[in-house]
């Protein structure tokens, strides 16, 4: 691999530092930033490049070091294995709507961010399932690289359902050969009661020494309501927010407080995550549903809180709906995008500018947009848009977006495995999409697209930007009319 500055790069090109960065952001050259400003990039890719600028490398003086190359576009096909060709697998068979009408077009492997990766391709994919070559793909990494994201559906005019089978390929593995934490994650929930396996008395005692702070900080009579019976809202915590950020969690609870709205939080059964969806595994993803309705029985609460998080909110409501529709005569269920409108059309929170003059953007979450439309006739587009506005006017929308949006990169559990350059890679497009538009600030919904945007693609693709939750941003921004609200209990 050679290692290069960026500067002293463009300066052979004879191109402009941003320009170099632009064609690294968006793939044309496959390279990956490392400290000191500087690019990793494999001799062939580097030699190509040489070649389209018509450059002498020989009067170069290149630094060379051990590596593997990143995230090259070449098409690097595994030798044919012809064997098991045209027996179909009967154990993919049952998700349907995918095999028989495919055109073999190829508008998902177009549409794909990771096409080539691994050398493969959504259109790859679909074709091994269909020939037989299940195997392969189940021993394959590459549906654990995809993120899930749906942007092959999207573009697929046959509507074949690529992103069941990719799921259903990842339920099919050998749960000891499920990458990274992701099945640790799943056992300690099923095991502990949430991914971190957080004992309840230190989760009870970390709600009671951060309801004395929102005290001190001014939130009279304020405290975290645990197993509160009868309350309107039950609300779940994200564990990754328990465990490393718990001053997040105050930014829900100072706009309950302004709401004066009754809610509480399960003793037991709290996590907002489900990682069944991303293991391909329904046993654990409807366990996991199953917990949140129990409480719910159990607290007699009016009205479910979808998880925060994009894929929680998607497999809870999509649980829900599956498994547990005779449950669901009995509470209401709403988003965090839905109860904010709500909160903001009825006036129980009041809200001014925080961000009265930063250009600002909103990032679609797969989960809450394109995958929410598809799934539940229901895609949060413009509501999230309509929250932004009121708290950071001077807003401007990335291209593509809604629907089209691209992944941040980092969907489908890819935090938790071990592939962080094609996470990163994956992500490229997603930075450019924010560096063109100009935006200072970045808004999501989603709690995995926000650390992906904040803690990895700013730094990657260095971008000058902020970030914030929807909520962050709507908490930063109340305002108390009249009287302050009595309190947060029940
Ligand atoms: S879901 Fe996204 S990452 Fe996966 S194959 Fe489709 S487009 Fe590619
Ligand atoms: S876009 Fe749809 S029809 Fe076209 S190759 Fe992909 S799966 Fe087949």
């Amino acid at each position: 691999m050679i290692v290069i500055r960026v500067g002293e790069l463009a300066k052979h090109l004879g191109v402009h530092r941003n320009t170099v960065r632009n064609w690294v952001n968006s793939g044309k050259l496959p390279a990956r930033s490392v400290a000191g400003k500087r690019y990793l990039i494999s001799e062939s890719d580097f030699a190509k490049l040489c070649e389209e600028f018509g450059i002498d490398r020989s009067s170069m003086k290149l630094k060379f070091v051990p590596g593997k190359p990143v995230m090259s576009r070449e098409m690097t096909f595994p030798p044919e294995d012809l064997k098991g060709v045209g027996k179909r697998s009967q154990r993919l068979l049952p998700t349907a709507q995918w095999g028989d009408v495919c055109l073999t077009c190829g508008s998902c492997a177009g549409a794909c961010p990771i096409s080539g990766v691994d050398g493969l391709d959504p259109l790859k994919a679909v074709r091994m399932a269909i020939l037989g070559r299940e195997e392969e793909l189940i021993a394959s990494q590459w549906p654990w690289k995809c993120t899930l994201c749906g942007k092959c559906e999207e573009a697929c005019p046959m509507n074949v359902e690529i992103v069941a089978l990719l799921r259903t390929v990842r339920g099919l593995r050998d749960r000891k050969k499920v990458p990274g934490a992701l099945q640790k994650g799943v056992l300690l929930c099923l095991e502990k009661g949430n991914n971190l396996g957080i004992p309840k008395e230190d989760f009870l005692s970390l709600l009671q020494e951060m309801g004395r702070e929102m005290r001190e900080e001014g939130y009279a009579g304020f405290e975290v309501p645990v197993d509160a019976k009868g309350a309107n809202l039950l609300v779940t915590v994200n564990s990754k927010e328990a465990f490393a950020e718990p001053e997040s969690m105050k930014f829900w609870w100072k706009i309950f407080y302004a709401a004066g709205e009754s809610w509480t939080v399960p003793s037991e059964y709290w996590e907002g995550l489900n990682w069944g969806l991303y293991t391909g595994d329904d046993e654990a993803m409807k366990t996991m549903v199953g917990r949140l309705v129990e409480n719910m029985h159990r607290l007699e609460c009016k009205t479910l809180l979808l998880p925060q998080c994009g894929h929680a909110y998607y497999a809870t409501r999509y649980g829900l709906n599956r498994w547990f529709k005779e449950d669901l005569k009995h509470f209401r269920v709403l988003s965090v995008v839905d109860l904010l409108v709500q909160y903001l059309e009825q006036e129980r929170i009041h809200v001014e500018p925080s961000l009265p003059s930063d250009l600002t953007t909103y990032h679609d979450p797969c989960h809450y947009g394109r995958k929410s439309l598809k799934a539940f006739g229901q895609g949060y587009f413009e509501e999230p848009r309509r929250i932004v506005r009121q708290c950071a006017p001077n807003f401007v929308d990335m291209v593509p977006d809604r629907e089209g949006s691209y992944c941040c990169g980092a969907g489908g559990g890819a935090w938790a495995t071990p592939f962080k350059e094609e996470r990163v890679f994956h992500g490229r497009l997603k930075a450019r999409q924010i560096q063109t538009s100009g935006a200072k600030w970045v808004v999501t919904a989603c709690q995995n697209c926000r650390d992906q945007i904040l803690r990895s693609l700013k730094k990657e693709y260095d971008l000058d930007i902020g970030v914030k939750y929807l909520w962050e941003l709507v908490a930063d921004s109340l305002i108390f009319k009249n009287s302050k609200p009595s309190g947060s209990s029940p």
